[in-house]
């Protein structure tokens, strides 16, 4: 059996910074990547419906450690895939993966202070062992084999196409056809605009609006940076501006959202003029933020509405019919192609079965320490990204707190740590605090937070710097110890 120090799991580009961290902060580490696909990227490889982009900005969504370059700051999939690409390939972290390897259970042993960790291969379905000492999940936060749609009346009537964006191939025709596109999230306001480029007409068909806002595609302030200073500087620059103006939004979104609710609404109107019903497409029930902001680049969704090459409805599908959707209105909507943009199917931790010393680990019943290790958990992370702000900021950071654990516990002879809640002032709290359907559908199955730090997910990127970077690691909550290795504890008794 394998033996590594650190096992990732995940090559996406959470697993691929994990590895980078390693490498530099933890040189003397072995290191393995798990990634159960044969190749790459996750989500940006993943994906591949017309006009796939990034919905938050590269200079806060690309690694700490790699400038981004691209002149465009809202950019497209596969250039994003390039970047974790060369990443991997200038670090030789491509070396360490292993693909096809999915990972199925793994099991801590504390009198070995080991993690076990099976993975089925594909295609052969075999299972392969390793064993770690420390167990760092980078896995996402969807499931892979299918995204979430709901139970359509009469989706089998249909004569044309329904498709997923999760499961968009090349050979799905839009040109000249009437597509409808079902949802109102960033995948939906992502896919009209590019559809709308060669389809007959796209109609965005959604049961509630959402915020959307437009913001330039190309950062002006960044490209300018960039003449005149290096590009490791104006990138560090440009990151802690966007990292700014993106708290700002959010504070204000909750702190004062009728000023916010004004301002999304003026941009709305500006873009589709005084005669169009904002009120009805584009005002959601809720407050800005209690739901992810859609993000367009340069208005693109807005344009092709004015230009007549997409239009929205905001209404109830009854049922699909023969020719297209019978609203509950009493509309009915023809249609060659109908997109199904409605959501991931979340999963936590990868689908994989955890267990401490022969006991099976009820993710909903654990508490999230610092958003990224679990309760009662030994020796094992996960990289979740901010909802409120570009994944990677968190994970960053999360990998730092990881190799700065690690070298903490080579440093004074600690095999295990685990945090663990002994504060009874401390109340759980759900995980995400968003009002969407995907989150309200999903939260059961992730842990809890708790109501003070260290438990506490603050979804602030300046406080989370505090906190990880530089917080102390002995914190009262993380209990470090050197359990005696079972091979050790039989020779005593041997002897
Ligand atoms: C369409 C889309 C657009 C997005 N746009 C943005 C954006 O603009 N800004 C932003 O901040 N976030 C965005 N996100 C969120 C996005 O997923 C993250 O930004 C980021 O790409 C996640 O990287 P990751 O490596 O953590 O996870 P993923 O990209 O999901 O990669 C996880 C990897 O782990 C592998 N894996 C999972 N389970 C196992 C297992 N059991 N065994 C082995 N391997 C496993 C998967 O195969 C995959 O390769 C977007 C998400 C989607 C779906």
């Amino acid at each position: 059996m394998e033996h590594v120090d650190v096992l990732i799991v995940g090559a996406g580009l959470s697993g691929i910074g994990a590895g980078h961290h390693l490498q530099t902060d933890c040189p003397g580490k072995s290191y393995a990547i798990l990634e159960a696909r044969e190749s790459m990227g996750g989500t940006w490889d993943l994906f591949r419906y017309p006009g796939i982009r990034s919905d938050s900005d590269m200079y806060t969504l690309g690694y700490s450690f790699r400038p981004w370059e691209g002149a465009k700051a809202i950019a497209d999939g596969p250039s994003i895939l390039r970047y974790v690409q060369q990443t991997a390939k200038d670090s030789r972290i491509d070396e360490k993966i292993r693909y096809r390897h999915r990972v199925k259970r793994a099991s801590w042993s504390s009198a070995d202070a080991r993690w076990t960790v099976e993975a089925e291969r594909e295609p052969s379905k075999e299972t392969t062992r390793f064993t770690c000492n420390f167990l760092f999940l980078c896995s996402g936060y969807y499931n892979y084999a299918e995204g979430y749609t709901p139970d359509f009346a009469g989706a089998e009537r249909f004569a044309g196409r329904i498709v997923h964006p999760q499961k968009w191939t090349e050979d799905v025709e839009y040109a000249g056809k009437r597509v409808v596109v079902i949802g109102s999230g960033a995948t939906a306001v992502t896919l009209v605009p590019a559809l709308a480029k060669k389809a007959a007409h796209v109609v965005m068909l959604q049961r509630s609006p959402s915020y959307v806002l437009s913001l330039p595609e190309q950062d002006p302030i960044a490209n300018g940076l960039r003449r005149y200073l290096s590009t490791k500087v104006a990138y560090g620059i440009t990151r802690w501006k966007n990292v700014l103006i993106g708290m700002l939004i959010f504070t204000l979104s909750r702190r004062a959202p009728e000023f916010m609710k004004k301002l999304l609404r003026g941009g709305v109107k500006s873009q589709l003029g005084p005669d169009y019903d904002v009120d009805t497409h584009f005002k959601p029930r809720y407050n800005p933020w209690d739901q992810r902001l859609c993000l367009v680049p340069d208005a693109d969704l807005f344009k092709v509405i004015r230009e007549g090459h997409a239009s929205v409805v905001t209404d109830h599908i009854e049922t699909f019919t023969e020719k297209g959707l019978k609203l509950r209105s009493g509309k009915e909507l023809e249609a060659d192609l109908i997109v199904t943009a409605t959501g991931l199917d979340l999963m936590a931790l990868g689908g994989i079965d955890l267990s401490v010393d022969g006991r099976a680990v009820e993710v909903a019943k654990t508490m999230s320490y610092k958003g990224m290790m679990l309760s009662g958990v030994p020796n094992l992370a996960m990289a979740l990204g901010y909802t409120n702000a570009s994944w990677t900021l968190k994970c960053d950071l999360t990998c730092s707190f990881v190799c700065r654990l690690l070298n903490f516990m080579e440093e004074h002879g600690y095999r295990q740590c685990v945090p663990e809640n002994r504060d009874a002032s401390v109340r759980e709290v759900p995980f995400i605090d968003f009002s969407s359907g995907y989150i309200q559908r999903s939260i059961h199955k992730f842990p809890k937070q708790g109501s003070k730090a260290p438990w506490r997910l603050y979804q602030n990127y300046a406080l989370d710097i505090l906190a990880l970077r530089f917080g102390a690691l002995e914190d009262g909550a993380m209990v470090f110890s050197t359990p005696t290795p079972a091979v050790e504890a039989d020779a005593r008794a041997a002897v």
